[in-house]
């Protein structure tokens, strides 16, 4: 494992404490038994450099999406008086107040995209991980990406 090389990078030496994990599920029927869920963790060889490097780009895209929340919540406080003067609505108000919100954070995290693949630095997206022989395997299989829903657990 770790003499392979990073999947992200393909320059440098994969060190098997910064792989990246791949959550995958599927579900087994035992013959005269419910089915079950089971879950397994395929680990795709990661260098530190790069495991550093989708840190940086994941925290990028949530600090913009707050930063961005945040600048919508201040615009509806705003507008505020006026809606409530305008409209008389609490609910109304309400639904605009969360609306203002998740706009701004949707709008922050669109303008995080091309600073995310700035601070990600010279590596690939972690969903490049899928394109990983072992992963293309296991979901060839059967296997379903993510961890178990929870419906499915029955
Ligand atoms: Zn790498």
């Amino acid at each position: 494992m770790d003499s392979e090389r990073c999947w992200f990078c393909e320059r440098r030496q994969a060190d098997g404490k910064h792989a990246s994990h791949v959550e995958l599920h599927r579900s087994v029927k035992p013959p005269g038994g419910p089915a079950v869920v089971v879950t397994t963790k395929l680990p795709v060889p990661r260098c530190r450099s790069c495991r550093k490097g989708h840190g940086r780009e994941l925290l990028v895209a949530v600090l913009f999406f707050l930063a961005g929340g945040l600048g919508g919540i201040a615009a509806y406080g705003l507008v505020f008086e006026w809606i409530s003067r305008v409209t008389g609505w609490a609910i109304f108000a309400m639904v605009l107040f969360v609306g203002f919100g998740a706009a701004g954070g949707f709008l922050g995290m669109l303008v995080s995209f091309p600073l995310a693949r700035l601070v990600r630095g010279r590596t690939r997206p972690t969903s490049h991980e899928d394109t990983h022989p072992a992963v293309r395997q296991a979901l060839a299989d059967g296997w379903l990406k993510g961890s178990a829903p929870k419906a499915a657990k029955r």
